[in-house]
């Protein structure tokens, strides 16, 4: 294996040998393998031309990503690895306050935009932001004092050589992607060169994924399972086929439109198909592989979808993004956890390991539940800017670096793993992560009530479909505090509903009791 660990290397390769290949489609256009490296490559010589390649403190330069989940994004966040760079993405659908607080967390290079990330761009935004700022599409209109700041891509240079995608270390930051932080400050994980071409290789040769492969993409960019969907398939020489948006209640006729090979998403998607009867018998045919991942896999899901993909492995893939995407894997018969009807977790992927722990870090006989524990060659350095939440989080056992998941587990006698909830607050929606703690921060600053609580209500299936909170504040104005935390926290994280109490339960330690406001939803459902 070379030793640049570049991202856009696989792309370099498949450009050079099977140049008309389909490496991505989107909307009725598509990409090949030349045509992305081409544009990839422009996109790096724009950002060198900038001055924007340059290692910041010994670091790789961050560049951020705007842009839509389409060509534009994928085009994007190649060019910027091509040229040297961290990509981080920045979600289009983040309101401007959480955008704001990316910036000041990332000390960017340059952002890349399309169409739609160039119309996010507000005046706060281009203060707070970095000196280039790269559209792929029309120019956006902005105030002369920051016109200066856009640059369009050069014209292709006609049968140059295109420099192959810079140097990159094994120990250098390919990505970073925020997830849900308990303070209210969203947390940037770095995820090394090196671990995600392990992740990469590895489950491209687990998974057999081949060049005549057509994979689907379902996740936003900074959702990691994006790592999974776009990287082995491109390793693979395969075609990455993006379902749009507006066409997620139509993705099982989008798969047969698309010839696809491999289904790729969150059991939630396939969980919303089967509800809205798109799961028709043998309607799937064409799957041979079906990739869920991202949370857990219900026994009913699994059911309705083998009728639908009658052709299909199914594999359940578990890991947290401090892990590089995923690190254990369940395929064959989906046994299932005992006492729940959801699939185990299986086993460690290559180049993992897993323990369940105590709260001493020592580990427990198999049938008791602990903590589930992280080992090997596809941790992340750690959380950006958050040393003493790395170390927490990345503790050293015995001489091993492990990540401590926060997911509750059992191994089994055969060595299977089972996850049997979470030991905080973290929740899934839809494959979101989310730290109920953290909008629990934001309502007490909307609100200015101290005492708050949000829970995952109502579930189905055992999983998570939306979020109420409660608030110590009996004049407060729900309508409007809903209406305030969407300017400050993604649309998926903004509870459906505010109630607002003269007080909340409390448990022994003086908390909120999240349980008693369960029980006392339910009740109030009955
Ligand atoms: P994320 O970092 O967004 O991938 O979220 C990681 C968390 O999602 C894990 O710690 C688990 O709580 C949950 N999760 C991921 N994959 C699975 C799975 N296959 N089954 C159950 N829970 C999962």
């Amino acid at each position: 294996m070379d030793n640049n660990f570049n991202l856009a290397s696989a792309i370099h390769r498949h450009s050079l040998n099977t140049p008309d290949a389909a490496a991505v489609v989107s909307q009725g256009r598509t990409l090949s393998y030349g045509e992305l490296a081409s544009e990839a490559g422009r996109i790096a010589r724009c950002l060198q031309a900038a001055g924007a390649t340059a290692r910041v403190d010994g670091r790789l330069p961050r560049i951020g990503i705007l842009a839509s989940r389409s060509l534009g994004a994928c085009t994007a966040l190649i060019g910027a690895a091509w040229a040297g760079a961290t990509y981080v993405p920045l979600g289009l659908k983040l309101p401007e306050e959480r955008l704001l607080a990316l910036l000041a967390q990332c000390q960017l290079s340059a952002i890349i935009t399309d169409d739609e990330g160039a119309a996010l761009l507000s005046e706060r935004l281009l203060d707070a932001g970095p000196d280039t700022v790269i559209h792929l599409g029309r120019r956006p209109a902005v105030a002369d004092r920051h016109a200066v700041k856009l640059r369009a891509l050069p014209p292709p240079e006609a049968g140059a050589e295109r420099p192959a995608p810079a140097a990159v270390a094994a120990d250098d930051t390919a990505y970073i992607i925020f997830t849900s932080g308990t303070t209210g400050l969203p947390k940037g994980v770095m995820i090394p060169a090196g671990a995600a071409r392990h992740y990469i290789a590895m489950i491209t040769a687990h998974l057999g994924l081949q060049a005549a492969d057509r994979a689907l993409e379902t996740c936003e960019l900074g959702f990691d399972f994006s790592v999974h969907n776009m990287f082995p398939t491109w390793q693979a020489g395969a075609s990455l086929h993006i379902l749009p948006a507006t066409r997620v209640m139509n993705a099982v006729k989008f798969a047969a439109d698309s010839g696809l090979t491999v289904w790729n998403s969150v059991p939630s998607l396939a969980g919303m198909l089967r509800q809205i009867k798109a799961l028709k018998p043998a309607s799937l045919a064409g799957l041979r592989l079906t990739v869920f991942g991202g949370e857990q896999l219900p026994a009913g899901v699994v059911a309705a979808w083998r009728e639908a993909a009658p052709d299909s492995a199914i594999v359940n893939l578990y890991g947290p993004t401090e892990a590089t995407v995923f690190c254990l894997a369940q395929g064959g018969e989906l046994p299932l956890t005992p006492g729940r009807d959801v699939v185990a977790i299986g086993r460690p992927l290559p180049g993992s390991e897993a323990a369940v722990l105590d709260p001493q870090g020592r580990p427990v006989a198999d049938g008791t539940p602990g903590e589930l524990a992280i080992a090997g060659c596809q941790l992340a350095s750690g959380y950006l800017g958050a040393p003493e939440l790395s170390a927490a989080r990345f503790p050293d056992y015995d001489g091993q670096r492990w990540y401590l998941t926060g997911d509750l587990a059992i191994r089994d006698a055969a060595g299977s793993f089972h996850c049997l909830g979470r030991i905080d607050n973290q929740i899934k929606i839809n494959g979101y992560r989310v730290e109920l703690e953290e909008i629990d921060a934001h309502l007490r600053i909307v609100t200015g009530a101290d005492v708050v609580g949000s829970v995952a209500w109502p579930c189905v299936d055992g999983t998570p479909r939306g979020i109420v909170s409660v608030v110590g504040a009996p004049a407060a104005d729900s309508e409007q505090i809903i209406a305030t935390l969407k300017q400050r926290i993604p649309a998926y994280m903004v509870p459906s509903r505010v109630i607002a109490r003269d007080s909340l339960p409390l448990n022994h330690s003086g908390k909120v009791d999240r349980k008693a406001l369960l029980a006392w939803l339910e009740r109030e459902a009955a």
